[in-house]
């Protein structure tokens, strides 16, 4: 599905990513964890088409097509979702309008009619009941004075509706306690599909207690420098990242 060739990315005249390679097949959820810093949400940023970041070598296929020759917003409408580290606010811009013109413009573009406002009205609130969010989330400004939590069940909201071919779940589960982080595993869990991919950036270990992923990478100094299963998570937990400075600088 994704195949991530000695990618190379800059912002402003800092290079970040510095040769990453990652091969991502359909229905496989890889974990990435790393040090602060290592350029985990550039990778999600450059792989969304976000603004800002300049690829300068590599290449980017998905789905036998070349990502980057197509923009953020068609990305998107091909399946590439991000749920955002830090989820922007959109004041005056009222959630569920937000919710039912993305959704309204990725079934167009997938030949399929926009929902009628009623039917997509009961859809957004059962999903907002399986994140936990009260319907009333659906009329608030998009993320407007919500808590890093709502916001992060708000992401994933989002994502439910979209369905998406690769979710990129930025640290998703800071800040959240365990009963949130529970929900979102069982989230990503429900969601998890034989033609759907997951990138997931943790920093913890608990997550992928609740999320299995086929495979955990070590992203540091901006390129993949360790791979392995789920165990190398628990590895990382008792070891930290101290032994990267020696072996991968
Ligand atoms: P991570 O998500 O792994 O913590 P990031 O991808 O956010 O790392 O950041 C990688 C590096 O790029 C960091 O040194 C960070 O300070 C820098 N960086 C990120 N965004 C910007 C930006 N908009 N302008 C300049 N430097 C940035
Ligand atoms: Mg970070
Ligand atoms: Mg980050």
């Amino acid at each position: 599905m994704l195949s991530i060739k000695n990618l190379h990315a800059k912002i402003d005249d800092k290079n970040i990513l510095k040769g990453l390679n990652l091969d991502i097949r359909a229905g496989e959820v890889h974990a990435i964890m790393g040090p602060n810093g290592a350029g985990k949400s550039t990778l999600g940023n450059v792989l969304a088409g976000r603004d800002g970041y300049q690829v300068t070598e590599g290449s980017i296929q998905f789905n036998d097509q070349d990502l980057l020759a197509l923009d953020a917003e068609e990305r998107a409408r091909r399946g590439v979702f991000l749920a955002f580290q830090y989820p922007v606010e959109i004041p005056g811009v009222s959630n569920m309008e937000f919710l039912k013109a993305s959704v309204d413009a990725i079934r167009r573009a997938r030949d399929l009619t926009p929902y009628s406002s009623i039917d997509f009205i009961k859809l957004a609130r059962e999903k907002s009941a399986l994140v936990d969010l009260p319907a009333d989330f659906l009329k608030r400004g998009v993320n407007e004075g919500f808590s890093g939590g709502e916001k992060k069940r708000n992401e994933l909201m989002q994502m439910m509706l979209l369905e998406p071919t690769l979710c990129i779940l930025d640290e998703t589960d800071s800040g959240l306690d365990i009963d949130a982080l529970q929900l979102v595993a069982k989230g990503v869990n429900d969601q998890r599909r034989a033609d759907r991919s997951f990138i997931i950036v943790t920093h913890y270990q608990r997550l992928l207690d609740f999320i299995v992923p086929d495979y955990v990478h070590v992203l540091a100094n901006g390129s993949i420098v360790k791979s392995g299963g789920r165990e190398l998570a628990l590895e990382l937990e008792k070891d930290g990242y101290g032994w990267i400075d020696e072996e991968h600088v």
